[in-house]
């Protein structure tokens, strides 16, 4: 546990400059702009309305680090600036649509590349090494896609990530997607964020379907942020998080 403290404490005395890296391409200089489609997810304890506007009821709260994406707005109304956003769930509640203010939420540089639930988060217990990764488990033949804009490349590993792909990104990212039952990308096709790169499946170290998606920087792991039991969607963004760790 002395080790994990310690990576703890490295990576969030590195993390500002590990959450300046990523996507930077896509949201250098414009941090604020908001638009439909957009990666997103909560800066705090959120309500979630079924209109928009503070007379609307409250469908769900979205804890904070919740992830989730534009589908619709924005609409001003009450003083504020109101997007309607599909949310991940929790454990017990699943995905849940409505609108919440502007100032609820920022924009996401990288998405969970699938849809289902997380069946083991970042830092779980590995047996004296820790889970580096973010899994999430859904029936097979579930589409994985990538998380980020990038070059995608073929690979297997006998016993470990078995069928996987892994995309190169700026500024040494690299995204990697493991247990695949099968490929949708050629070796070194260049792939837009959101594109399929594969299919969920069990290949290599694996108890059942599920895609271990983790991120990489020169090398080094890097913090995926999920809680095990949330459900998260494909194309709803990752928290940047790292700080509070
Ligand atoms: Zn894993």
């Amino acid at each position: 546990m002395t080790n994990q403290t310690s990576r703890r404490q490295l990576l969030k005395a590195s993390g500002a400059a590990i959450v300046g890296g990523v996507g930077l391409a896509a949201t250098s200089g414009t941090a604020s702009a908001r638009y439909v489609g957009q990666p997103i997810y909560t800066t705090e304890n959120t309500w979630v309305r079924t209109g928009p506007g503070t007379e609307n009821g409250v469908r769900a709260t979205a804890d904070k680090y919740t992830g989730g994406r534009i589908v619709d707005g924005p609409v001003d109304e009450d003083g504020f600036r109101w997007w309607r956003c599909q949310m991940n769930g929790d454990g017990d509640n699943g995905r849940v649509a409505g609108w919440i203010p502007n100032r609820n939420f920022d924009p996401a540089d990288i998405t969970y590349p699938s849809l289902g639930y997380i069946s083991s988060d970042y830092y779980d217990d590995r047996g004296g090494r820790y889970h580096s990764a973010v899994d999430i488990a859904n029936d097979y033949g579930t589409p994985v896609k990538a998380a980020l804009n990038g070059t995608a490349y073929r690979a297997y590993e006998e016993g470990g990530c078995g069928n996987y792909v892994y995309i190169d990104h700026e500024d040494g990212y690299r995204t990697l997607y493991c247990h695949l039952q099968g490929f949708s990308v050629s070796h070194g096709e260049y792939v837009e964020q959101n594109q399929q790169v594969g299919t969920m499946g069990s290949s290599g170290h694996s108890s059942g379907p599920h895609v271990h998606f983790e991120v990489n920087r020169n090398g080094s792991e890097v913090y995926v942020s999920g809680t095990a039991g949330e459900e998260v969607h494909s194309e709803s963004g990752v928290a940047k998080n790292y700080a509070d760790l």
